[in-house]
């Protein structure tokens, strides 16, 4: 029955209590080298090893100046020149101006850089032009504006982008102490399902759950350990499940739904598992599993299995398991890397065209979401034709997935959406 089932927000809130408490775990922590760190997380804060800027720096090509002497628009004699990389000049003389390059260091006394743009110049000096003023601190960037020494710039648990390595390497990391990788063990199934490598017989098809939820958890910022497919029966499954030594999370796709081989839930009980949910009142992705195996019941050659190791059991639909693991895998994983940021992370768009609901689901419909629409509206989002959960193509070109409340009928064209982002 649905309505024995969790809503979305109550499964959802109890993902995130869960990944709460798991970000709250010490970790193990590793070096890398900068090159190698985007998308990896923080482990300690970063600090400025010096003020940033390091020294009053020009933010334009012109002339530092004392503002209240250039607005006179008196010729200002050009007393000596400062490009990027020289160090400082001393004091700028009264009356004087000083020729300057973008990023290099103001002479101390100047509060101010005309533009070059903006000066009248002749062999004697420069004139701020008559129809410019320029006020106190106009195209200067004062030393330690941005930061003083020390002070914190990025804290632990930071995901890593261009923007943090650039930081990094500007205030003199070669290297980063990072989190170590959260690994992710990723069990697909079903007697039907074959590697990608193999040619697919009648009734086969090839595993492409596996490769998707490897990317995915790669993006989240773990590492993928994909196992081989295991057999719908439950010595199979038993065996798989026994090989799970070493890992801080588990993915189970396919035979999570109340069919005649549906046997994963069983399997996993059998393991010890204790369940949060086995159910969510969401379409796609209604037999989502989410639970969490006890003790070290499995692990092999004396290696210990982490005390509770969370686990998934994600429908086998290729969409369905994408829209799960977004919803309820992405923020276990990022908690046990060490994320600090929000998973999943959710958006507004404008509807381009009406959908209709599903009474007492919340469903969560693959997308195409117009970013780059105007300034002035939200971007627009429309609805990919699919032909179902099983609609990978529909998935590939989707960028988001349309968020349709258990309690909307319909929804009018023009009207603000959340979208679920990847
Ligand atoms: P299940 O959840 O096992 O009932 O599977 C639902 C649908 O997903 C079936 O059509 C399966 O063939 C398909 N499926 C299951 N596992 C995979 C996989 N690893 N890759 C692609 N499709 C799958
Ligand atoms: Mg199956």
């Amino acid at each position: 029955m649905n309505s024995a089932l969790l809503s979305y927000d109550e499964a959802a809130a109890e993902v995130a209590a869960y990944a709460a408490a798991l970000g709250r775990a010490k970790r193990a922590v590793e070096r890398v080298e900068l090159g190698r760190a985007a998308g990896r997380v923080l482990a300690r804060p970063l600090r400025a090893d010096r003020d940033q800027p390091p020294f009053a720096r020009s933010t334009r090509d012109g002339y530092a100046c004392r503002a209240a002497e250039a607005c006179r628009h008196v010729l200002l004699p050009v007393a000596g020149a400062t490009r990027a990389g020289q160090p400082p000049a001393g004091r700028l003389p009264r009356g004087a101006a000083w020729e300057i390059m973008t990023g290099a260091p103001v002479p101390k006394g100047a509060d101010a850089v005309m533009m070059l743009e903006h000066v009248e110049a002749d062999g004697r000096g420069v004139k701020l032009l008559d129809s410019r003023t320029i006020a106190a601190g106009e195209n200067i960037v004062p030393r330690g504006a941005q930061a003083g020494k020390g002070e914190e710039l990025l804290a632990a648990g930071s995901l890593m982008g261009a923007g943090q390595v650039a930081l990094a390497a500007a205030c003199g990391n070669s290297e980063l102490e990072v989190f170590a990788l959260p690994r992710a063990a990723i069990l697909t199934t079903g007697d039907e399902v074959v590697p990608v490598e193999a040619e697919p017989g009648p009734g086969q098809i090839r595993n492409s759950n596996g490769p998707m939820l490897a990317a995915m958890t790669a993006a989240v910022g773990g590492e993928p350990w994909v196992l081989p497919t295991a057999a719908d029966a439950a010595e199979a499954l038993d065996a798989a499940l026994r090989g799970i030594a070493e890992t801080d999370l588990l993915l189970v796709t396919g035979g999570v739904s109340a069919g005649k081989f549906d046997l994963v839930e069983p399997a996993l009980q059998r393991a010890g598992a204790q369940f949060h949910f086995t159910g969510v009142r969401i379409q796609p992705g209604k037999p989502t599993v989410f639970g969490e195996l006890r003790g070290n019941k499995g692990g092999s050659e004396g290696r210990q299995r982490r005390r509770r190791l969370p686990l998934f059991g994600l429908p086998g639909n290729p969409v369905s398991s994408a829209v799960t693991f977004l919803l309820f895998a992405a923020p276990v994983l990022a908690a046990l890397a060490g994320r600090r940021d929000a998973v999943p992370r959710f958006a507004w768009a404008r509807l381009a065209a009406e959908v209709k609901g599903k009474a007492g689901l919340t469903r969560f419909l693959p997308a195409f979401c117009n970013f780059g629409a105007s300034a002035s509206a939200l971007p627009e989002v429309a609805l990919v034709p699919w032909q179902g959960s099983g609609d990978l193509a529909a998935l590939a070109r989707s960028n988001c997935f349309l968020v349709l409340p258990e309690e909307a009928h319909r929804l009018e064209a023009g009207s603000c959406v959340r979208i679920l982002l990847p």
